[in-house]
């Protein structure tokens, strides 16, 4: 029998890759200023309706140059219920995390709690769009002016979003996305730094390649967070595909949710209004952890891959157990142990969907 992963890379076709790459055995030039990174952010440009980006080697290094290029110290806003880059990035700049905790139905930060969390220390939020779900943008833009604080948007798992016809990087001082393989639209590894501030770009342009400026100078310390040409040209080909990818995945979603909706122990996802979402995820909460850890061991012996995000939350994890103490996010705690993501990805079958809307259905009808 078939082993279903979680996830899986999409794949352009094998010879538009080979199309694409061609002329870079000619050109000689491989990483550093070519001719694809060019093409690719201006495509990207476009397709966020964004006037100033930079493309870096991957989602975590847009959030390290973003945090380390906007003179910020003290402490950031941020949420516990997300992948482990968002808490390494803020702890590797020298900030100290705050964690707010979240809503029990996007799983994004609760703007509602955000003020009382704010000190004389704090110099910037960071919230995540998580699972590709909108946070309050506006909530989170009003207290930001009104405290003077920088916006950072991890949008690692948001592309393709918008909200309120605008894409999801029109929002907060900086925006960023990951191109890792395992999201929806991927260049094997990547990233980008989104902003409509043309200078935080131009500094960020310059820290990814050693700080060096147009003139060969260096004014600010450097790091090495340069995207290859091999990578720029995954990112072509993939983003000729990205509408066909969002509505392959919508139409596996609604399979999932046309199937399951009957099963009350479950809460489903839900479609809100103003939110063009993209599908990136596959995410149900059941009303209880037994549930969730018994339907997670009985997919795996049937060939099913699932992952339990984001248990533990990110401050419980071994080298911040003993960092920060005494943190109360009880709605994160709870859905880090009652969540869980199904099979999602544009290769899946609906026949595969079926096989798993079965086994769950089976289980809560035997319990
Ligand atoms: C994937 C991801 C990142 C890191 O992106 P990479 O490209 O893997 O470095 C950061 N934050 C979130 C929420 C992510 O899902």
């Amino acid at each position: 029998m078939k082993f279903i992963n979680v996830n899986q890379p999409f794949f352009p076709p094998f010879e538009e890759y080979c199309r694409e790459i061609e002329k870079i055995w000619e050109s000689k030039i491989i990483t550093n200023e070519g001719k694809k990174l060019y093409t690719f952010e201006s495509e990207l440009k476009n397709n966020l309706k964004c006037d100033n980006l930079t493309l870096v080697c991957n989602g975590h290094s847009a959030l390290e140059s973003a945090l380390q290029n906007m003179n910020l110290s003290g402490e950031v806003i941020t949420t516990p219920y997300t992948f482990i880059s968002t808490l390494h990035a803020i702890v590797r700049s020298g900030l100290k995390p705050v964690f707010c905790d979240i809503n029990p139905d996007d799983y994004t930060i609760n703007a509602d709690l955000i003020e009382s969390l704010i000190t004389d220390k704090t110099c910037a939020i960071l919230p995540v769009h998580i699972y590709g779900n909108v946070c309050d943008v506006e909530k989170i833009n009003y207290i930001a002016k009104k405290y003077d604080l920088k916006v950072i948007y991890d949008a690692a798992q948001a592309f393709g979003v918008e909200y309120k016809n605008q894409n999801i990087s029109n929002f907060g001082d900086i925006t960023c996305f990951s191109l890792h393989a395992t999201k929806l639209f991927h260049a094997v590894e990547g990233g980008i730094v989104c902003s409509n501030n043309k200078q935080i770009i131009k500094k960020i342009r310059e820290f990814k390649n050693f700080g060096f400026n147009s003139n060969s100078e260096i004014e600010n310390v450097g790091s090495n967070m340069k995207i290859s040409e091999l990578h720029a040209a995954m990112g072509i080909c993939n983003l000729k595909y990205i509408d066909n990818i969002i509505l392959r995945r919508k139409k596996l979603v609604k399979k999932y949710v046309d199937g399951l909706s009957s099963v009350k122990d479950i809460i489903l996802p839900i479609e809100k209004k103003d939110i063009k979402n993209n599908y990136n995820y596959f995410i149900i909460t059941f009303a209880s952890d037994k549930y969730r850890d018994d339907i997670a061991r009985l997919l795996l012996e049937n060939n099913v891959e699932t992952k339990k995000y984001f248990c533990p939350l990110v401050y419980e994890y071994g080298c911040y157990k003993n960092v920060f103490s005494n943190i109360y996010t009880p709605v994160a705690k709870k859905m880090s142990l009652c969540t869980l993501a199904l099979p999602l990805y544009y290769d899946l079958l609906e026949s595969d969907v079926e096989k798993i809307i079965d086994i769950i259905r089976n289980y809560f009808e035997r319990n």
